[in-house]
């Protein structure tokens, strides 16, 4: 090691301060596991990333002592899913009927979720957080051995963490995946990206989630905290660029013809592109989840469209599907990817039914296909009035599986180091 570098000695070396990465971090801490998160961000003031949680991974936030604080940082419920149409109403789900504390989407901006793991992190023994350090490279003995550690570098300079298991949490483009050489073939099966920008909304809350199929594209609207409402304007698969040539004017008018009410606010808030965030939208799932010493989880495992919300909820889950697999491999002093296989053979059926799941429901909803128009209007019937519907919310809500997290776990001291 050179003299410029400095070295660190953990359990566990999460690599990304997402979702996934501190909720994984958390759940170790609790269980006496020691945890440095390796983040390439100084801090948690990320660009937007999406706001609606669905009550599975608010239940995973509260089962960890962290949805209460999370939310008094400032949320908004939304009580309501709902699709319109140039003729009005086509679906109107309501979350209400789920029951339970969590009978709602939560639209709750990303850096209040993560301050709030952050700072239950910060509040436990073991944890380390090296901020604004991008990992470069795995560290291995040999170039086929088990991964041992990472190596990073930021401002400070170059530091190597030694672990027993490195978790990759380290988003869609992940790194560590790469390095890991796991491949994660893009699947274009959603054939719209997203553009994102904020409105203001003095009419108050609306406590709905709400598409809006016209005939200038999809546009999706939601309250944030502290007052405004997100919109996300579809266009198709990979046009923003000769679009954007033809400037923020053109843009605006398309969003006014798909959504005329939004035209007004649209017109005073969106004054050039760089109050737009394009959401390139892909499906991806890697080929494997667990090597030697390694596992991924949230996006850097698989990648989702934003429709349905599930890319937080999921990286939630897996969090919490992650953390006894990993304290009984630790205890038990073997991280070889049998030790580790639990988690991924738990966890890819469901991410999987979830990716189903999404491509039916854009399909659906989206769909200009003739049988799509034909079984529209009567799916539409019968997830708002028959038996089926609150059974398809709660799956969107919480998953083909339901995920238990461990608190039995909890507590239980540091684990054994292995002789
Ligand atoms: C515009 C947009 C809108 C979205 N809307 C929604 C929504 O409404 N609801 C929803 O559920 N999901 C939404 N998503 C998806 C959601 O943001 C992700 O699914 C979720 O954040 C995944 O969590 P994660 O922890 O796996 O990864 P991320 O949240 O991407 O976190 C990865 C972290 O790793 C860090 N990192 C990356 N590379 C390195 C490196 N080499 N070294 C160190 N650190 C590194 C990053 O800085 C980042 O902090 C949206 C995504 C986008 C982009």
């Amino acid at each position: 090691m050179s003299g410029t570098t400095r070295g660190l000695r953990t359990d566990v070396c999460v690599v990304g301060a997402g979702p996934a990465g501190l909720a994984t971090a958390l759940l170790l801490l609790r269980s006496g596991i020691g945890v440095t998160v390796v983040e390439r961000a100084g801090d948690l003031h990320r660009e937007f990333r999406g706001d609606v949680l669905q009550p599975g991974g608010a239940l995973v936030l509260d089962r960890l002592g962290a949805l209460a604080g999370a939310r008094d940082r400032g949320c908004r419920e939304l009580g309501r899913f709902c699709v319109t149409g140039d003729r009005g109403v086509l679906l109107d789900v309501d979350y209400r009927r789920t029951g339970g504390p969590h009978d709602h989407l939560l639209s709750i901006p990303q850096p209040h979720v993560l301050a709030e793991l952050l700072a239950h992190c910060r509040e436990l023994p073991g944890f380390d957080l090296v901020g604004g350090h991008s990992v470069r490279s795995l560290l291995r003995d040999t170039p086929d051995g088990p991964v041992r550690g990472v190596r990073a570098t930021g401002a400070g300079g170059a530091v190597e963490v030694e672990a027993r298991v490195v978790v990759g949490a380290d988003g869609r483009f992940s790194k560590v995946r790469a390095l890991a050489g796991i491949d994660a073939p893009r699947q274009h099966v959603f054939d719209s990206d997203v553009l994102w920008f904020r409105v203001p909304w003095p009419d108050g809350p609306t406590g709905t989630a709400r598409i809006h199929r016209g005939a200038g594209g999809a546009v999706i609207t939601y309250d944030v905290h502290p007052g405004e409402l997100q919109v996300g304007w579809s266009l198709p698969h990979g046009s923003y660029r000769d679009l954007a040539r033809q400037g923020v004017e053109h843009v605006r008018d398309l969003v006014g013809q798909a959504l005329p009410e939004l035209a007004d606010v649209v017109a005073g808030r969106v004054r050039s592109l760089q109050d737009l965030t394009l959401l390139d939208v892909f499906g991806a799932r890697a080929d494997r989840w667990v090597d030697d010493g390694l596992v991924l989880v949230g996006d850097s495992a698989h990648t989702h469209s934003p429709l349905g919300a599930q890319g937080i909820n999921l990286a939630l889950q897996d969090a919490a599907v992650l953390h006894p697999v990993l304290h009984a491999a630790l205890g038990s002093g073997r991280c070889d990817r049998s030790a580790l296989a639990g988690y991924e053979r738990e966890r890819r059926p469901a991410v999987e039914a979830a990716f189903r799941f999404q491509v039916a429901q854009s399909r659906m909803l989206f769909g200009r296909r003739r049988l799509a128009r034909v079984l529209r209007p009567v799916v539409a019937r019968a997830v708002v009035g028959g038996p089926l519907g609150p059974r398809l919310t709660h799956r969107v809500a919480h998953g083909s599986r339901p995920v238990v997290v461990r608190a039995d776990l909890f507590g239980t001291g540091a684990v054994p180091q292995p002789a």
